[in-house]
């Protein structure tokens, strides 16, 4: 049974789903939310705090890729892509062990707390030994990443990946995918042995991925999604435009033509880029209500191109963030580049804000909700959910209020990240991981070994 454990936060400010509101009390009760008072009075031994807001879902990261941020930025002998940058993701991914990547994912996930984010999706794609054959346990590598999870105290829903081909029609899968690849029968087995691991962990959820349509056959993209036992379903789609004009050739319609033409996609759906898109796949996507699954830093780093944010937001549809790359970690640099992504398309300002809102507010509020949606997990401050909470700094920036501290954070640089608090623990302090040194130490000899080897 769990400990009962009870304390209160009091902040001056706090964005509550129904808007800011002022001195504010929120009572946590063995990690989730008991109550919120309004204009209420503090107890005597209440924290205080200037302005908290919720804490967010990180719904994308490849955790083991994390080891090679900024170390694919040199120009190749020609034009270079998505699909060199691939050439050197395969080649890092093929030398880390499992102590490796439970070194690098506690790294990411403690600079995701520090972000800001409160719980990660992990598109868990990297299983196999380095030479390809299963470990032992089928699960070993899920559970580095879920113990990096534990380590630093982040939530966790788990995404394992099938990945199957090389590209459209089932092609054999090249050498460079070997720690990827499982049939059918040792997924399901992958997938029964993550269910269990998920069980053991307070607040973990479990969903399924199908890598993209490239990497599976009709068949199996019906069959993995069979196996999500009602978690959430990610899928990366119209990354590339080189994807777009193969799924062409293999079926005459477009990535996300197709799986709206040959998929259950609802609300549960998670729709990883979905960069390219026509004006009427745009619309007929956010009818589902799928979760368009943005990393607005990685696809500007990876050249793979922009969004259509305005329209699909003005017909309805829901989006949350990733840092999937991992090659920056930054909850409001995301949102900022998002929103920079859509003025530098169609040379306008304030593009994804209501008229007469504030833009930093409306990134938020959509982002928190289309993240908790995409990883199965309430979020909000609001009683009954998790306490995922954080406070920002206003040293720099007395003098604002309300909305201009959320357009600030995003947009400017005088607002940080205070304290950091998921299922009511305190994980960062003053901006930095309870336990950042210990972390960072071990990260630093894995990447000493793994980029001077
Ligand atoms: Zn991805």
């Amino acid at each position: 049974m769990k400990e009962l454990n009870s304390s209160a936060l009091f902040a001056r400010k706090a964005l509550l789903p129904s808007g800011w509101h002022d001195n504010v009390r929120v009572l946590v009760e063995s990690g989730t939310i008991a109550s919120v008072s309004t204009d209420a009075d503090p107890a005597p031994s209440d924290e205080h705090h200037q302005i908290i807001l919720p804490a967010m879902g990180n719904l994308h990261s490849h955790a083991f890729q994390r080891a090679m941020a900024g170390l694919a930025e040199t120009r190749g002998p020609s034009d270079d892509s998505f699909w060199s940058w691939r050439n050197v993701m395969y080649r890092f991914a093929l030398t880390m062990s499992p102590d490796d990547v439970e070194a690098v994912a506690s790294q990411l996930y403690m600079e995701m707390l520090e972000a800001g984010f409160s719980r990660v999706g992990e598109f868990h794609y990297l299983h196999h030994s380095p030479d390809g054959n299963h470990y032992s346990n089928i699960a070993e590598m899920a559970e580095r990443v879920a113990a990096a999870a534990s380590a630093t105290g982040i939530n966790l829903t788990l995404l394992p990946v099938f990945y199957a081909h090389s590209d459209f029609g089932g092609l054999e899968p090249v050498e460079g995918q070997r720690r990827f690849i499982n049939s059918l029968d040792s997924f399901e087995r992958l997938m029964v042995a993550c269910r269990s691991l998920v069980a053991k962990i307070d607040g973990a959820e479990l969903g399924v991925a199908p890598h993209s349509l490239r990497a599976v056959i009709p068949q199996e993209l019906l069959a993995v999604t069979s196996m999500s036992g009602g978690g959430p379903i990610h899928i990366h789609i119209a990354e590339q435009m080189k994807e777009v004009s193969d799924c062409i050739a293999w079926s005459s319609a477009r990535p996300v033509e197709w799986l709206l033409d040959n998929a259950p996609v609802d609300q549960r759906w998670c729709l990883i880029h979905a960069t390219h898109m026509t004006e009427i796949e745009t619309a007929r996507m956010a009818r589902t209500g799928a979760i368009a699954g943005l990393c607005p830093i990685t696809e500007a780093n990876l050249g793979d191109g922009i969004f259509p944010g305005q329209i699909f937001c003005e017909q309805g549809g829901r989006v949350g963030i990733g840092s999937d790359s991992n090659v920056l970690i930054s909850l409001n640099g995301e949102l900022r580049q998002l929103e920079y992504s859509q003025r530098l398309r169609l040379q306008a300002r304030n593009v994804l804000a209501a008229p007469g809102g504030s833009t930093g507010r409306n990134l938020i509020v959509s982002a928190v909700r289309g993240g908790a949606m995409a990883l199965n997990a309430e979020s909000g401050i609001e009683v009954h959910n998790s306490a995922d909470m954080l406070s920002l700094n206003l040293t720099e920036v007395p003098y604002l209020e309300d909305d201009e501290i959320l357009d600030h954070w995003i947009f400017a640089d005088g607002v940080a990240i205070d304290n950091v608090w998921v299922q009511g623990r305190r994980q960062v302090v003053a901006g930095r991981h309870v336990a950042r040194d210990k972390i960072n130490r071990r990260f630093l000899t894995t990447m000493q070994k793994l980029v001077r080897r």
